[in-house]
């Protein structure tokens, strides 16, 4: 498929471009590793990566209510059903996928519900978040419900038992200990929960989140860490390739990877979970990306790739 969003028209031929492209791709995995090395030499599971990370957190980027109205018309690009992915047969058979669309179009109208704080091991936290926006108003609660529904035909397409944690069907949430739950109680190979960030102008990039090694209350990431890692690195990965986007060049050290053992989501999770930061929705240029239908499948795709990598080991 062709694509012709503002970060790919490129004077230079196509197959020059996939040239770049492979480089880019073949040096992210080392570069993934080695700022993994150089996190955990440092302490990164500890609270200086958490702490960094902690301003980028969903619950601290929620948008004004004049700029994030969730009846404002979405882009036209936002109209596009996703598209038939080529069939890809059975080879996900037998293999369970939760896709967590982060936060709930309707959360907005719901402030003491989802402020309610619900336990996630190593402490309190809000039980569900408004998410950010676009500056024109494109709602991240909308950005991921699409993702995750074109993220889903893609994965079903090849077999895959998918379930959402929500469809938009709700009144608000699910909380994030009921999302972690989802997961769980599907005994999923693995889960996914998609989101954009709300960081400042010119912060740009895609980042996955991996769960720190938390052992905590309810919360026992211990078994996951490991898995959960594998599985990020591959969408980290996987993405770079099919959508282009660069690592966040604000948090992660340009590796697209982040730990971080404050998030409901992960510490709760008994299965392999990331989450991904798909862009920056106050960033005009990623913001640009992220209301066009056509990236938003890329970015499915992206995931979807990574997915099917670490399910196939
Ligand atoms: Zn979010």
């Amino acid at each position: 498929m062709s694509y012709t969003g503002p970060e790919f028209d490129s004077p230079t031929p196509r197959r020059s471009r996939r040239r770049v492209m492979t480089v880019a791709v073949a040096a992210l995995v080392p570069g993934a590793l080695l700022g993994w090395a150089v996190y955990e030499a440092v302490g990164g599971t500890g609270g200086s990566g958490g702490g960094r990370a902690e301003a980028k957190a969903p619950a601290t980027s929620r948008p004004s209510p004049s700029s994030a109205e969730p009846s404002r018309t979405t882009p036209s690009s936002d109209g596009d059903k996703p598209a038939p992915a080529p069939s890809g047969g059975d080879t996900l058979k037998g293999k369970v996928v939760v896709i967590d669309p982060g936060h709930n179009p309707h959360n907005f109208e719901h402030p003491a519900e989802i402020n309610s704080k619900v336990d996630i091991g190593t402490g309190k936290k809000e039980c569900d978040t408004t998410g950010t926006a676009t500056n024109a108003g494109y709602t991240e609660a909308e950005f991921t419900l699409d993702v995750a529904r074109r993220l889903r035909a893609v994965l079903q397409d090849q077999g895959a038992t998918v379930k959402l944690t929500q469809n938009g069907d709700r009144t608000y949430g699910p909380c994030i200990d009921e999302r972690a739950r989802i997961g769980n109680e599907a005994k999923a190979d693995a889960v996914v929960s998609i989101h954009a960030d709300g960081s400042g102008l010119g912060n740009r990039g895609f980042h996955v989140i991996l769960p720190a090694s938390v052992h905590a209350g309810a919360a026992d990431t211990r078994p996951i860490v490991a898995p959960s890692r594998e599985l990020g690195e591959r969408i980290a990965g996987s993405f770079v390739r099919v959508t282009g986007s660069a690592p966040s060049n604000y948090v992660g050290g340009g590796t697209g990877l982040v730990t971080r053992q404050d998030l409901g989501g992960l510490n709760l999770s008994t299965v392999p979970k990331v989450f991904i930061e798909c862009g920056n929705m106050r960033d005009s240029k990623d913001a640009a990306l992220l209301i066009s239908g056509a990236w938003r499948q890329k970015a499915a795709q992206g995931i979807s790739e990574g997915i099917v990598s670490f399910l196939r080991g």
